[in-house]
């Protein structure tokens, strides 16, 4: 009986990662939704068969709920972070923590149901659908631990074990089934009163799949030729980041958005973020200040020593700019020579002499490679004088940098 079981078991995890990995392969013609709902109803299986469902192998007692179905929906989730990327492997790990939540939350208003029994001797058992909701809660907050680490885990075994991606789903497997069962078995033992045996069962059980799953991904990822990563060249706190939902919107932009010549943000940045800084300066009641920076006779600089010359004083005019800048300021390469700096929680009168220390910064570090000095002209706003949107900023800025190039140029105006 116990060696029928042992094929039973097999046969039922063959058919898991069979049909699992098939939905993903198809997953640009079908679409990712279909695995991942499937992932997400073999999770409730398999958390019932964990909580009440057991048989005898040769070594021990084990439940095919989390030998089959939990160790194999770990493997198909690094799988699919193999195929896809982290930003991609998350939705599922937060879809299936949301969804037990929600089965916890829900069954507590069901329970406070008069329930009527249309057919005789079946009532249903909703304190146990309670149990298991708070076996699945706990369940998938250790799923969410497990696929951070085994992730992080199978990029790091990348620098050892390159092609060898059998061996590194094998590792990854066994050291982090490990550590769930660890986990998973404390929560048993205390909400359903597991016997110790089941650790051990349950911990063999878990062994065995590790490099049966491993084994097949490995020959599926072979058998497609799939061109994946060896190694992924990202950093893991990167990984991490994506995640765990921590890599911000920002951070996306700033990938791109960056001016080639200088590193200033682009245009667009200004565009998108001008209102961004508008709006949360506004809503903290803090004011905002805007620079508007143009070099003074910087045609002249080109026309004498070439662009090439008149590129490497911006980039050196920038660096100087920059030094002279909080964390908190922005700075936007609007047009070929002009810059505007934003800077949000500084009033007009702090950002007039902040003005005047970047004009002086300038006029001092910047010059020519024959050793003219090169000056700026500065036009200054802020809220609220001046406007309450972006545009009212700039524009009043436009026309006080005017006034300083029509003064004579290397100064700042404002108000
Ligand atoms: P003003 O003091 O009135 O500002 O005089 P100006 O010569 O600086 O006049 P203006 O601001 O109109 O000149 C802009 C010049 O900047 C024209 C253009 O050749 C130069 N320029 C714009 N972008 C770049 C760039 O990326 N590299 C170089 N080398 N020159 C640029
Ligand atoms: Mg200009
Ligand atoms: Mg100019």
């Amino acid at each position: 009986m116990p060696n029928a079981n042992l094929m039973l078991f097999l046969g039922e995890a063959l058919v898991y990662v069979a049909a699992m990995i098939g939905l993903l392969h198809l997953r640009t013609r079908l679409g990712l939704g279909v695995f991942v709902a499937a992932l997400g109803v073999m999770h409730f299986i398999e958390t019932y068969l964990a909580a009440v469902f057991y048989v005898q192998l040769p070594f021990g007692v084990i439940s095919p709920g989390s030998a089959v179905f939990f160790s194999g929906k770990l493997m198909v989730i690094l799988l699919l972070y193999v195929k896809e990327d982290a930003a991609t492997v998350r939705q599922p790990i937060y879809g299936l923590l949301a969804g037990n939540f929600l089965i916890v939350a829900l069954s507590l208003l069901l329970r406070q149901h008069d329930t009527v029994a249309i057919v005789q001797n079946r009532v249903a058992d909703i304190a146990f659908i309670d149990e298991m909701g708070w076996l699945m809660v706990w369940g998938t907050t250790l799923l969410y631990f497990d696929a951070i680490i085994i992730i992080l885990l199978y990029e790091r075994l990348g620098r050892w074990f390159r092609r060898f991606v059998t061996i590194r789903f094998m590792i990854c497997g066994a050291a982090v089934l490990t550590f769930d069962q660890v986990g998973f078995y404390t929560a048993l033992h205390y909400i359903n009163g597991a016997p110790f045996d089941v650790f051990w069962g349950g911990w063999m059980a878990k062994m065995l799949a590790a490099p049966f799953y491993a084994l097949a991904i490995g020959f599926y990822l072979n058998a497609s030729r799939h061109t994946f990563l060896a190694i992924s060249d990202r950093p893991l706190g990167d990984v991490f980041n994506d995640l765990t939902f921590r890599e911000r919107y920002e951070d996306l932009l700033s990938r791109s958005g960056h001016d080639a010549l200088t590193g200033a943000l682009d245009r667009g940045r200004f565009e998108s973020e001008g209102q961004q800084v508008m709006r949360e300066a506004a809503a903290k009641d803090a004011p905002v200040s805007l620079l508007l920076i143009d070099v003074d006779r910087f045609k002249s600089v080109n026309d004498a020593l070439g662009h090439v010359e008149g590129d490497r004083v911006l980039k050196k005019l920038v660096e100087t700019v920059r030094d002279q800048l909080r964390p908190v300021d922005r700075l936007f390469r609007y047009g070929g020579e002009e810059f505007v700096v934003l800077c949000p929680g500084l009033a007009y009168a702090d950002a007039h002499a902040r003005a005047e220390d970047i004009r002086l910064a300038v006029s001092k570090r910047v010059t020519t490679s024959t050793g003219l000095p090169v000056t700026i002209s500065i036009g200054v706003s802020a809220t609220l004088a001046d406007g309450t949107d972006v545009r009212a900023l700039l524009s009043e800025a436009d026309v006080r940098l005017y006034a300083a190039k029509s003064a004579g140029r290397n100064r700042v105006v404002g108000r």
